[in-house]
């Protein structure tokens, strides 16, 4: 097994740096191949919560940049939504496809343990609530395990919930109006979230244009919507005439230079994390005219599902809290006007505030839920 080489790490330069995160983990078990990274950013709101990522990294340093990044960003999302839960986020190295097994998953629930509830792990990209439940065996700080395992299971709903709220605020902001009847919504990626969030904008009369890369969830969106448009690739879709609103709920990163000037929607809001490839993006977008709507905010569903299995444990207060994501857009851009500022960065000082205020370090504060 490769093993850590801590000299480079420390090293390297990274866009995130460790200095403002309150820890810094890594954890390796020959065993089971098992190499992984926690970062914890802030528990100043409450114990640290976010996923564990489970990716095919290039290299150590891109495993490390990422932590970084996705942690901070878990802190600025929980404050925004409102939870008593700061920021922290886990990777696993390597392709789930080829080196996931249950003794890996066990040996990653026994390290998270070691942090005795500073951080709880939950499903994120390349995990899900079957490996939650193993990882539950050896660690009880974990969240969005399955209900037969005591869980709330997959967060996936919750944040397709909270993305149409983001969109309907969006729209009340551009329109005058929530309605997005007869609007046009293109959809990049169809996967867990994306395809539910298809369903949600049929049922409020919009039409919607899709594309996946993969044929299968494609597949399956036409099987319940047969006369759905479909594009080739994220390229049409973006460029496609008379769409209004561009949801990304693929992967980060895709909206840069090249992207803007072809982007036919006046308001881009969509799940997937990180959309922009720099925050300078949305100054591009705003000088199209392009309303961006911050991702963390309209992307909170999910992690508010999740704390809500550890806190309040009633399905209906996360759902109501999930439809406040309208509220709260709409706050974030009534003072992006006030102060003459983007909504992204309206969002960031709204964050940095509620983080701010609170006491600071919450030494261990374990989630409660009975196993
Ligand atoms: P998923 O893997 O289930 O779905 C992603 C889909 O995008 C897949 O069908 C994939 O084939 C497709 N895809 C990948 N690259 C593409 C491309 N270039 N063009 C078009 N389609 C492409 O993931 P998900 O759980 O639906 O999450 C989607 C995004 O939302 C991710 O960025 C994730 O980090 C973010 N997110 C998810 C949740 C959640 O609750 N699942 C919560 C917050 C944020």
């Amino acid at each position: 097994m490769r093993t850590f080489d801590l000299k480079a790490l420390l090293s390297a330069p990274h866009t995130y740096s460790a200095d403002e995160h309150e820890q810094v983990v890594l954890f390796q078990d020959p065993c089971s191949d098992l190499r992984a990274m926690v970062a914890i950013h802030s528990t100043a709101l409450g114990p640290a919560l976010g996923g564990t990522r489970f990716y095919p990294y290039a290299d150590d340093e891109q495993a490390l940049t990422d932590v970084l990044r996705l942690s901070r960003g878990m802190s600025y999302k929980n404050a925004m939504a409102g939870l008593p839960f700061g920021g922290g986020k886990a990777v696993i190295i390597g392709d789930p496809g080829r080196i996931k097994t249950e003794e890996l998953l066990t040996a990653f629930g026994t390290f998270v343990s070691t942090l005795e509830g500073r951080y709880v792990t939950a499903c994120d990209v390349g995990t899900g609530t079957a490996d939650m439940d193993v990882i539950a065996r050896t660690c009880r700080w974990t969240a969005t395990c399955s209900s037969v395992n005591g869980g709330g299971g997959d967060p996936s709903i919750h944040t397709a919930l909270g993305v149409l709220q983001g969109i309907r605020a969006a729209a009340f902001h551009r329109w005058g109006t929530p309605s997005l009847q007869d609007r046009t919504v293109g959809v990049a990626g169809v996967g867990k979230v994306g395809h539910r969030l298809v369903e949600h904008l049929f049922r409020e009369g919009a039409r919607v244009v899709i594309t996946d890369v993969q044929a299968e969830p494609v597949r399956r969106v036409m099987e319940k919507f047969p006369r759905i448009t479909v594009v080739e690739d994220t390229e049409a879709l973006i460029q496609h005439k008379g769409m209004d609103i561009y949801a990304p709920c693929a992967l980060g990163g895709t909206l840069d230079e090249a992207v803007v000037p072809l982007l036919t929607a006046d308001i881009v809001c969509g799940a997937a994390n990180n959309q922009l490839a720099h925050p300078g993006v949305e100054r591009l977008l705003a000088d199209r005219g392009i309303l961006y709507l911050p991702d963390y905010v309209v992307n909170a569903g999910g992690v508010i599902h999740a704390a809500g299995e550890l806190r309040w444990a009633t399905p209906g207060r996360s759902m109501a809290k999930v439809e406040k994501i309208f509220d709260t857009t709409l706050t974030i851009l009534k003072r992006a006007e006030a102060e003459n500022i983007l909504p992204g960065a309206a969002a960031d000082r709204i964050a940095e505030q509620l983080i701010a205020s609170a006491e600071g370090p919450q030494p261990k504060a374990g989630p409660s839920r009975p196993r």
